[in-house]
């Protein structure tokens, strides 16, 4: 899994041959390797400079273990710490009263309403949830249809389309049918807009209030790297997220979003979108993204 930054760690070790404790300059010339693999990764560099620093903290002076090499030691001290720092797979919160309102959040082709759907067909199959879907997104004339086709393919119901209403007035409607149909669930997609906007932020906060979600979840496109992390600080600061679905992991060998935005927000990664199919969701997994980001 980790044949890119193992076979750079193996040249420096290599030559050093040594056996006993990990020195200062054994892990030094280790983690510059380390440090140019998570660049390539897109990490965002000040989560690269964390990383070494306390990586260095835990690597010097430990014992080399008789059955590996120096290398090996070395990487596994980093692919462990690499694996706290993502943090556990968590699943979706439903902790609350039914129905349970989730709401969607994130820029306009991020993936979220498929991964709206996604999710939605998961809880109906894998956790036997009825679930209701509601699209707010009254800007783009499409949206609200795009969620209605979601739902007949995947068997979900959606809320019926009410022309003129606005988002807050959407969402108070599905959470209404929720509690009255007998929904366990309902999931609210908001609009989107292709940047961060004032008034996004606004509506997307109107909603929230008016729905008092369980879990926010800010859906983000990995192939962004490093934008998607300055999309999910501007997401957490003025709304609040509960936890990050990451899309397009399908098309993103690197893994470094990942792990930026979850250190620069402190919000789990709880689902992964790996495909166009509204089957393909995976829940997280720290040591796969681990492996992907050591090459
Ligand atoms: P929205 O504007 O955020 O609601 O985005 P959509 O849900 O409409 O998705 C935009 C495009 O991204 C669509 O063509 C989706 O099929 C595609 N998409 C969504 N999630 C994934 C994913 O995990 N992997 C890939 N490859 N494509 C995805």
């Amino acid at each position: 899994m980790f044949e890119g930054l193992t076979g750079r760690l193996g040249d420096i070790f290599d030559k050093l041959r040594r056996r006993g404790a990990l020195t200062e300059e054994d892990v030094s010339a280790a983690l510059r390797e380390v440090r140019v693999a998570m660049l390539e990764a897109d990490v965002a560099l000040p989560v690269v400079k964390d990383f070494v620093t306390q990586v260095r903290e835990r690597a010097v002076g430990k014992e080399v273990l008789r059955s590996v090499t120096p290398g090996q030691q070395v990487i596994k001290i980093v692919h462990d710490h690499l694996v706290e720092m993502l943090g556990e797979g968590q699943d979706i919160n439903l902790n609350a009263a039914p129905p349970v309102p989730i709401l969607m959040v994130g820029l306009q082709g991020s993936g979220k309403t498929t991964s709206t759907a996604k999710i939605a067909l998961r809880l109906k199959t894998r956790d036997r949830k009825k679930v209701l879907m509601a699209s707010l997104d009254v800007r783009r004339p499409a949206a609200q249809e795009q969620l209605k086709v979601l739902g007949e393919q995947t068997g979900v119901a959606t809320l019926p389309i009410v022309p003129g209403q606005d988002p807050v007035a959407i969402a108070r409607r599905a959470m209404d049918t929720g509690r009255r149909e007998g929904y366990d669930v309902v999931m609210l997609d908001t609009a989107g807009r292709l940047s961060i906007d004032e008034e996004l932020m606004a509506e997307v906060a109107a909603v929230r209030d008016a729905t008092k979600p369980v879990e926010t979840l800010l859906v983000a496109d990995a192939m962004t790297g490093q934008d998607a992390v300055t999309v999910a600080t501007n997401f957490n600061d003025k709304v609040g997220i509960t936890g990050i679905m990451l899309t397009r992991v399908d098309g993103d060998a690197r893994g470094g979003a990942a792990l930026s935005m979850r250190q620069i927000t402190g919000k789990p990664i709880k689902l992964l979108g790996v495909g166009e199919k509204i089957d393909a969701l995976e829940s997280f997994h720290p040591d796969r993204i681990a492996g992907r980001i050591l090459g």
